[in-house]
């Protein structure tokens, strides 16, 4: 049996990360076991659903790499074959005509709360609309819904993460499964379109756990074969409430917008309820479709971390190639206006180990667009700060120091092993810690306090530039 499973997101909004999560869930379980992975756009609700909404659902997961084999097929071209199933139910008995008004059904609910029970009457009115009444009346026109009805008895289904569940049918209404206005419900819809789609596997979140017996159900009355069914858990935000924005961004775009790498987004919602045993965190690409089981989703919610977020951002950057890099950071540059692709691809080799020099360092692309800024700017931008703690405390020595590393600079062979030993033996002569040498110095080629590797960064620099921005050092401090 070849394994189908889908995504069936609701073009209402854009793509939440729990959407994102089962769309991945989906998509590493079709990929796992070489099944096909199904889009289906469920844009029954007319007015909340919209063709930007599809757009903005597609993009994202195209940008987190979830591809699709088939699809997007639209729920709503499917409104003829889901009437047809309604009336298919209604002639085997299994459904019947639903006369009452809203207003009528508003009065039941009232009466029913005041005498503090359930409200079952749509059963009662069916059993008591005299044979043959129920198609005079819709002959005549009179609007009216149709209802399954449900069976006696209970609903089990074995489910791929909670294991055995248990529904008692008595709990479940009589579901409307064709609007008066002739449109089929979401439950009619699903459980015509998972048929209809040969799918195998629902995989879907806890929140439509209520959901299942109904459409279990529906496709017994319907002579479908039933799916297998997985309710994966609930996101929390950090304090264990339902996720909401007070927690961070919860649309999939805005990390794209941010930068993020697509491979550190998708290893952080693949660990959202699944982990792989171990401490194993890390994953990339081939090898999380390599180690995904359902079996191991946990049953327990689980937390939406922007910390854990965060460290897996800095992994996916360290492990990640230049080359690999190398698309989304020419862009940033350009967008900065800090370099032309073109002269980018000119000095090619320079630019992949200027990448691997700053990608330890990012979190994000814009990181390594800022990060690459004192490297590319003819004007180097100081930070205050930067300048206050390492060159206006001593400017005197400071001074000294910066000229004469300028004139010991003209001579070794410009790499990083020859430049630490110029550095290292230029502090040992002053007697004091490299450090003392270096953070001026840092902040004389870099303009901040911060940067990776002094000796790689001069190196990559090159000689011309670094004694242009000693000049300019020496020239700023001599002036002061
Ligand atoms: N369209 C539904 C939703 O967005 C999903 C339906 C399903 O997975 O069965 O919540």
């Amino acid at each position: 049996m070849t394994i189908r499973v889908r995504f069936a997101p609701s073009p209402t909004g854009y793509l939440h990360v729990g959407g994102a999560r089962t769309a991945l869930f989906n998509w590493l379980y079709a990929r796992h076991h070489g099944g096909v992975f199904v889009l289906r756009i469920e844009d029954t609700d007319r007015d909340r659903s919209s063709p930007e909404h599809t757009e903005v659902i597609l993009s994202a997961l195209r940008w987190l790499g979830l591809d699709w084999d088939e699809g997007p097929f639209f729920q709503s071209d499917g409104a003829d074959r889901h009437r047809a199933a309604a009336l298919r139910l209604l002639e085997a008995g299994r459904a019947y005509r639903d006369f009452t008004t809203a207003e009528e059904l508003a009065q039941a609910r009232e009466a029913a709360k005041g005498e503090g029970t359930d409200l079952r009457l749509p059963r009662r009115r069916a059993e008591a609309l005299p044979a043959g009444e129920a198609e005079e009346r819709a002959e005549a026109g009179e609007a009216h819904a149709i209802r399954f009805l449900v069976p006696e008895g209970e609903t089990v289904w074995e489910d791929m993460v909670h294991e055995e569940m248990r529904f008692q049918n008595a709990a479940i209404d009589d579901l409307v499964i064709l609007r008066s206005d002739g449109s089929p419900t979401y439950n009619l819809a699903v459980t015509s379109d998972d048929a209809e789609q040969h799918i195998t596997h629902v995989i879907r979140g806890d929140d439509h756990l209520s959901n299942t017996p109904k459409q279990i159900l529906l496709s017994e009355a319907l002579g479908y074969p039933v799916p297998t069914f997985g309710h994966v858990p609930m996101i929390l935000g950090s304090d264990g409430k339902r996720l909401s924005k007070r927690h961070g961004a919860t649309a999939v775009g805005e990390y794209e917008s941010q930068g993020l790498l697509p491979g550190a987004m998708v290893n952080f919602l693949a660990l959202l309820g699944w982990s792989p045993g171990g401490d194993l965190e890390v994953m990339i690409g081939e090898e999380l479709i390599e180690r995904f089981s359902m079996e191991r989703v946990l049953k327990k919610s689980s937390i939406f971390d922007l910390k854990k977020l965060d460290w897996l951002c800095g992994q996916h950057f360290n492990a990640s190639t230049a080359q690999a890099l190398e698309p989304a950071l020419t862009e940033g540059l350009e967008g900065a206006g800090l370099a032309t692709r073109q002269e980018l691809e000119e000095r090619r080799d320079w630019y992949l180990s200027l990448i691997d020099l700053l990608k330890t360092r990012a979190r994000t692309i814009p990181d390594l667009v800022d990060l690459a800024r004192p490297f590319l700017v003819d004007e180097l931008e100081f930070d205050p700060e930067a300048v206050t703690r390492y060159w206006l405390k001593e400017p005197a020595p400071v001074l000294e120091q910066l000229t004469a590393l300028r004139a010991r600079f003209e001579t070794p062979k410009w790499e990083p092993e020859a430049l630490e030993e110029v550095i290292r033996g230029y502090a040992e002569e002053l007697s004091v810690g490299a450090g003392k040498v270096i953070h001026p110095l840092r902040v004389a080629v870099t303009g901040r306090a911060v940067s990776p590797g002094i000796f790689e960064v001069l190196a990559l620099l090159g000689r011309d530039t670094v004694l242009v921005r000693l000049d300019e050092a020496i020239v700023r401090l001599d002036g002061r």
